[in-house]
């Protein structure tokens, strides 16, 4: 097995979630003085913190935390601008997730991400975690008009890394996610190498552990850069 292009998950692979919303909901709780308003920060942050986890739409998450609070209208929507705005630039990111994405261009594979979500707001992640320029591809679900796990949108990611590297095969191809459902048994059907971000094991994934250092000590050895040239006389 050899593999000349490595393929990204963003949020709770590369990304910490739920480190940056703790983080970014108590920036908002002391930026927009919410104890003024009577708001309890243990209660802003749990409620915060849940109510972004049940992934409704954005404005709903705002709307539902400021009838929680008792918060005026105005104030609600700076707060959800902010959360727009303002995220990305303090993404965390987890242990080594730097690293992988760095060592595995620098071993020689193509690499991508590929995210369901806004694409200005996914991107605006990438920045926060010092990932802007990393990536060969970038390919958002908000840009491309289908989600994950849609086939066609995985497709189209094979055709962009393709169009960089002539000769590339979907076996060439590995996919790091947290997700079974969203990166794992469809990047499987595509054919592609599978590392699941997770503790548990599924006969859809090649490989599985929940730290990102044990995928790369598992990942980096299997990457050979293909040519054309081997698979014209190969
Ligand atoms: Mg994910």
């Amino acid at each position: 097995m050899s593999i000349a292009a490595v393929v990204f998950d963003l949020d709770d692979t590369l990304h910490d979630k739920s480190a940056t919303l703790r983080l970014f909901a108590l920036q908002q709780y002391d930026r927009y003085t919410l104890r003024q308003h009577g708001v309890g920060e243990r209660d802003w942050l749990a409620r915060y913190v849940a109510l972004h986890t049940e992934l409704l739409p954005k404005p709903a998450v705002f709307l539902a935390l400021g009838q929680g609070f008792g918060l005026p209208a105005e104030l609600v929507d700076t707060l959800a601008t902010d959360f727009d705005h303002r995220l990305g630039l303090h993404a965390v990111p987890f242990p080594g997730a730097r690293e992988l994405v760095h060592e595995a261009r620098a071993a020689g594979a193509l690499t991508a991400l590929l995210s369901n979500g806004r694409d200005a707001f996914q991107r605006s992640k990438l920045a926060g975690l010092g990932l802007a320029s990393a990536f060969d591809v970038v390919l958002t679900s908000g840009a491309a008009g289908t989600r994950k796990p849609a086939a066609t949108l995985f497709e189209a990611l094979f055709c962009q890394l393709a169009a960089l590297r002539p000769g590339l095969r979907p076996a060439d191809v590995a996919i790091v996610g947290d997700s079974l459902a969203h990166d794992i048994r469809p990047a499987r059907t595509q054919g592609w190498t599978t590392l699941w971000k997770s503790p548990l094991t599924d006969a859809s994934a090649d490989f599985s552990s929940p730290q990102l250092l044990q995928i790369h000590h598992h990942l980096i050895p299997l990457i050979r850069p293909t040519t054309p040239q081997e698979y014209r006389y190969g």
